[in-house]
């Protein structure tokens, strides 16, 4: 039978959404669920599978049109062996063979990869950048992730975790990171530490969005938070186009709909402090792909894999 359909899965530390797309990587169904509403790995676990069952079903396909399912996973994986290290912002995930148990439980060919990673993939066959042979994605949420493509491939370093863009530290000492460090850029940038700075600044809860609000309505409070923000993030990215010379950054993920503010200070301060050469040439863009860039890039992996 022919295989027309791949099953690409993303989760993230706050969604897990599966998509059926067909062979051109354009998403036919997609189902989203909270990832903190599975009490632990075997509850998620069964949740992926139940979830791919499901879209299969739901869309009357037999399971012998399905080329495969590529899962991007918010940590570092092992991609040869199919195994989860850990995740930094979900519990109780060790050493996971995740590939083996859902190949048993799908009976489908099953291939992992970090997510950013995946979208890195996305972005550079579909998205912002296509078309540019050396780039840098970084997603911007509950964690910073990022993905490398030199020559037109994805680099991804001896033991499959490269791109680590999150993890670079910034300073000797400064805030805890959940990967255990101190002073990554995630522990500056990270979700949770913008919305602690902006409780502490506006004595009350403060969503994302609401936050990008008043940036844009030129509340003063606001945009002290994304200049803060756009710093460290310029900060990190004039190191990583020091030591990659890439022809474009895309910048993606919840906390890049700041937009014009943070993109602006983020691209002064990345030129301030690069080298002339790097920055010269390199354009910082926003992500084209939005929150549907993980499962187009795990539907991308299954391509490149079969
Ligand atoms: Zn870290």
């Amino acid at each position: 039978m022919k295989k027309n359909y791949s099953i690409g899965i993303d989760l993230g530390g706050t969604n897990l959404k599966i998509a059926l797309l067909d062979l051109h990587c354009a998403i036919k169904d997609k189902l989203i669920l909270p990832t903190r509403s599975f009490k632990d790995k075997y509850d998620l676990i069964n949740a992926i599978s139940g979830a791919v069952s499901a879209i299969i079903t739901k869309n009357a396909l037999n399971q012998e049109t399905i080329l495969g399912v590529g899962v991007g996973l918010p940590g570092p994986i092992d991609t040869g062996k199919g195994l989860v290290h850990f995740f930094p912002n979900i519990p109780g995930w060790k050493e996971v063979r995740l590939k083996d148990i859902l190949e048993k439980k799908l009976r489908l060919p099953v291939f992992l990869d970090n997510d950013a990673n995946l979208m890195a993939l996305a972005e550079y066959t579909l998205g912002a950048a296509k078309g540019f042979r050396n780039a840098v994605c970084l997603t911007l949420g509950t964690g910073v992730g990022g993905g490398i493509i030199i020559e037109g491939k994805l680099y991804r370093g001896s033991s499959f975790a490269a791109g680590e863009i999150g993890h670079m530290p910034l300073n000797e000492n400064g805030p805890r990171c959940n990967c255990g460090s101190f002073a990554c850029l995630e522990a500056y940038i990270g979700n949770n530490r913008i919305m602690q700075q902006a409780r502490s600044v506006f004595k009350r809860e403060i969503s994302l969005e609401e936050l990008s609000f008043l940036a844009k309505k030129r509340n003063r409070k606001a945009i002290r938070i994304w200049y803060n923000v756009a710093t460290h993030l310029g900060i990190a990215l004039s190191g990583v186009i020091n030591l990659l010379n890439p022809d474009a950054i895309v910048i993606g993920g919840g906390v890049s709909d700041a937009g014009k503010i943070l993109f602006d200070k983020t691209n002064e301060i990345m030129r301030q402090r690069a080298m002339s050469v790097q920055s010269g040439s390199v354009k910082i863009l926003k992500a084209k792909l939005g929150p549907d860039a993980g499962m187009i890039g795990a539907a991308i992996l299954v391509k490149q894999s079969r």
